[in-house]
């Protein structure tokens, strides 16, 4: 093959979708339906809000989601306290059925699919399957936040956050907002959420770090107090009955330093491409899976090496991502009491917390930063 694309989840969808059709590239991927069980909040910023998040993108088209993917369209954020007060922000989210995004995308990109296999590792240029080697010029690794390639190369481990996630129906919400609840007794070193998806039905999960939380506290538990106890999360779900659960974990980390390794080029979750501080990882797996079918594209016609990929998806995400891992930084400091969320937030606004929603650094931020420390022990 020219191209193999190891691991068809968002990265691997829009790199087939931008590969060129002269190309022989084949998509293997270990699931059976691609994108499907969903693992997944849904959500991605409309091409508005991308303008401001990626800034540096030469092209938004690819934040012209199509009306087909949506289930809904969500105008408000609302970030809820410990206390109970609450952040309203506006900002407009597409909620996307993301499995049947990933499997549009792929069926339409007219490339070759090997589903149901499993990759194990690689050898050189060849990609070890269950069902036996596939010889490639050049291998997208987009397999995910566990990568069996980035281990097989022996790639630094990034940090990971365990989730777990309903999707509920019978949810009683404003369905125009999503509810975001930060909250160590939900939510440890995370933030909880009701996503709704339109008709009652919603995505209700939590993010749970085991180093925030109590020593006999369990995501499953944690979920539970979210679900049936926590006073600003139960009322909107005490008629609501759970579908399907599924648990999976974001990347929470910085991204890698380069993507390119030879002839293997990382994106997407598999090279930690993740908007940390909120576990943002849709739109950054596409700009790079879209990037590097372009590079690739481009290399095989002659006009640019593989390393090309390296310039561009930094030109893309670096700086984004790079305030999302300061922020998420920040976070962390008060993270082990919901009392100190609670004080530290007291001093924010709706229009600060719109400006960290969209990787923006507050100049208040800045301003105290240098006092970090003593702010963290007044507080
Ligand atoms: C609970 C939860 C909620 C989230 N909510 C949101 C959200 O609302 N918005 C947002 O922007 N981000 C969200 N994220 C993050 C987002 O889902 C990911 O960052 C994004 O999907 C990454 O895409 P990817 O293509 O890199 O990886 P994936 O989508 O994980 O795709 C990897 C693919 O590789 C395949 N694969 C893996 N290993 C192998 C192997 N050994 N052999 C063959 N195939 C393999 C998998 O089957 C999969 O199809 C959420 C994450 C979680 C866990």
């Amino acid at each position: 093959m020219d191209v193999a694309v190891a691991g068809v989840g968002i990265a691997g969808a829009f790199t087939l979708r931008q590969l060129s059709k002269s190309l022989e590239v084949v998509g293997i991927d270990k699931r059976e339906k691609l994108g499907y069980p969903v693992e997944c909040g849904e959500i991605i910023p409309t091409k508005k809000e991308m303008k401001v998040l990626l800034p540096t993108l030469d092209d938004y088209s690819l934040f012209d989601i199509p009306k087909r993917f949506e289930s809904n369209r969500t105008k408000e954020v609302h970030f809820v306290l410990p206390d109970g007060k609450t952040f309203e922000v506006d900002f407009e989210f597409h909620v996307v059925n993301r499995d049947r995004m990933i499997q549009t995308i792929a069926e339409e990109s007219g490339h070759e699919l090997m589903l149901k296999t499993r990759i194990k590792g690689l050898s050189g240029n060849k990609l070890l399957t269950e069902s036996g080697e596939v010889n490639a010029e050049v291998i997208v690794a987009s397999d995910g936040p566990n990568s069996r390639i980035a281990r097989t190369l022996n790639l630094p481990k990034k940090e990971l956050s365990p989730a777990k996630q309903y999707v509920m129906r019978g949810v009683e919400c404003d369905e125009d907002v999503v509810y975001m609840y930060i909250g160590r007794k939900i939510s440890p070193g995370a933030y909880a959420w009701i996503i709704p998806k339109g008709n009652g039905v919603a995505n209700v999960g939590i993010g749970f770090r085991p180093r925030y939380a109590d020593k006999r506290d369990t995501i499953v538990k944690a979920l539970d107090r979210f679900v049936r106890e926590y006073p600003y999360s139960s009322p909107f779900l005490k008629k609501a009955e759970v579908v399907s659960s599924i648990g999976a974990v974001v990347p929470i980390d910085l991204p890698f330093d380069r993507a390119v390794y030879g002839n293997v080029l990382f994106a997407g979750d598999s090279a930690s491409m993740v908007i940390s501080h909120v576990g943002g990882g849709i739109p950054p797996s596409m700009v790079a899976g879209d990037a590097a079918a372009r590079v690739i594209n481009g290399y095989f016609d002659g006009e640019n090496g593989l390393e090309e990929y390296d310039r561009l998806w930094k030109k893309y995400l670096y700086q984004p991502l790079m305030n999302a891992y300061y922020l998420k930084r920040l976070w962390d400091r008060f993270s082990s009491s919901d009392e100190k969320i609670t004080r530290i937030l007291s001093l924010a606004s709706n229009a600060d917390m719109g400006k960290i929603l969209r990787c923006r650094i507050p100049r208040k931020i800045r301003l105290i930063s240098p006092l970090l420390p003593l702010i963290e022990r007044l507080v």
